[in-house]
């Protein structure tokens, strides 16, 4: 049975201020309901100041970066009415496409708009926080190209991406959401709302595609619905019978003139862009010579790539691209951070490949010190004093420590089992507090028990 998958993808717009209004943007840092002012509060008789340019500017580099084409005709703010608590003027922003038949990785963009955030209910406590209300989002409709849940997954990260590439959109990270569209073969389209993570997305995807299929095999047929995702379950839950464009009435707002996307305006923002994520790859492969697979792995996002580039200005690129995708990477995967996240910064970067190079730490003890450095922010260069290799000589006794504390080990290594001696390496790397060199230990340990 065929599977057709499409989204709609809002993000945040990384704007100064909201969309209609000077209420600052970043509201992470504030107190519930303080980041707000009449217009985000949908105050009766409070009108909105005129689209956000920053806002507009951001949606039509998104599209660019898309592959889309920008829409010459005037752009209309449009009322979308729907009545819940998190919406204080009854009726959501949102604009008619910007953007127009696109493609990512294989898969349509179908339209790129500009639309308001709402604030946030939470149906537990009855509270509601406009703090977010009025934030611009960009908001993503895909074609259904996508078949399975692996393949949306590939896909969102490639968007994800992206959309950090154009930064346009926020990266603090948790304020993207999905909205997925699943139907099989002839059977009913279901939504399914509340999605905001790539994980979330598949397994809801996987639950919701079985259940589906479930339905069929039982001879029933798959309702149009809108279901939710409950993350804690990894199910999804029928909220309602999926509403009709008229549900939600939509008019173009009385209070907002359309906008006009000029040649002008397209080509300035064109001409700002940044390098795309595949560019950037094969510039990548071509400059500095390194592998495919190392180049993917640094240019998974933006910063870190900026940071390779810089290291390469010191260090030879095959070097140092080895470093970010086996150790950068793996210690970033590690702490489930992204580099932005990370605080890593060039110079602790160009210390440690320094300190590895001149013989002062061993690959483990790098790894250590990036692990510091990302867990509790420790500045490198101390670690790098604290944790540089042992001299010969307290190795040696550190070796006869680990010797005469594992009479066991040393028993089974004599006595034909060889691989006893990794047991002692690793009591040397213990007892030295991972400063010794594992490999000379290692030859330590067998010239003393041979
Ligand atoms: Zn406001």
């Amino acid at each position: 049975m065929k599977v057709r998958i499409g989204f709609e993808i809002h993000e945040q717009l990384a704007t100064r201020t909201k969309l209609f209004c000077r209420s600052p943007a970043d509201y992470r840092d504030a107190e519930p309901n303080t980041n707000v002012c009449e217009v985000c509060l949908g105050m009766p008789g409070a009108k909105p100041m005129g689209v956000n340019a920053e806002a507009v500017e951001g949606v039509i580099a998104i599209a660019l970066m898309l592959n889309c084409e920008l829409v010459r005709e005037p752009v209309y703010i449009l009322r979308k009415h729907y009545d819940y608590p998190d919406l204080p003027s009854g009726y959501q922003r949102t604009s008619m496409p910007i953007g127009k038949n696109g493609e990512l990785a294989g898969v349509g963009i179908w339209e790129v708009h500009l639309e308001e955030d709402p604030g946030k209910y939470d149906p537990v406590t009855g509270r509601v926080d406009y703090n977010r209300s009025g934030v611009p989002l960009v908001e993503i409709v895909t074609a259904p190209d996508i078949t399975s849940p692996e393949e949306a997954r590939n896909f969102m990260r490639e968007l994800v991406k992206v959309l950090h590439y154009s930064g346009r959109v926020r990266r603090e990270g948790g304020t993207m959401r999905v909205d997925v569209n699943v139907s099989i073969e002839d059977g009913a389209r279901v939504e399914i709302k509340n999605i905001n993570s790539i994980k979330g997305l598949y397994r809801a995807l996987k639950f919701e595609i079985t259940r589906q299929k479930n339905l069929r095999r039982r001879g029933k047929a798959v309702k149009r619905e809108t279901r939710a995702y409950i993350e804690e379950q990894m199910i999804t839950k029928s909220m309602r019978t999926k509403e009709t464009a008229e549900d939600y009435r939509y008019i173009p707002d009385p209070d907002l003139p359309p906008l006009r996307i000029t040649e002008e305006l397209v080509e300035r923002v064109r001409s700002e862009l940044p390098e795309a994520p595949h560019q950037k790859l094969q510039r990548f492969m071509q400059q500095y010579r390194i592998s495919r697979d190392d180049a993917w792995a640094i240019t998974s996002e933006p910063e870190m790539a900026d940071a390779f580039e810089q290291v390469c200005g010191q260090v030879e690129p095959g070097r140092a691209a080895a470093f970010f995708r086996h150790i950068i990477k793996k210690t970033l995967n590690y702490h489930g951070m992204s580099f932005a996240e990370s605080g890593l910064t060039v110079r602790d970067i160009l210390a440690v490949l320094g300190a590895i190079s001149s013989g002062r730490l061993s690959q483990q003890a790098a790894e250590l010190v990036l692990r510091e450095v990302v867990e509790r922010g420790a500045e490198a260069e101390e670690l790098i004093q604290r944790l540089s290799k042992l001299d010969e000589q307290s190795l040696a006794s550190a070796v006869e420590q680990a010797i005469r504390e594992n009479p066991g080990a040393v028993q089974d290594y004599r006595s034909g089992r060889r691989e006893a001696i990794n047991y002692l390496v690793g009591q040397v790397m213990r007892i030295t507090r991972g400063r010794a060199d594992a490999e000379k230990a290692l030859e330590m340990l067998q010239e003393r028990l041979s």
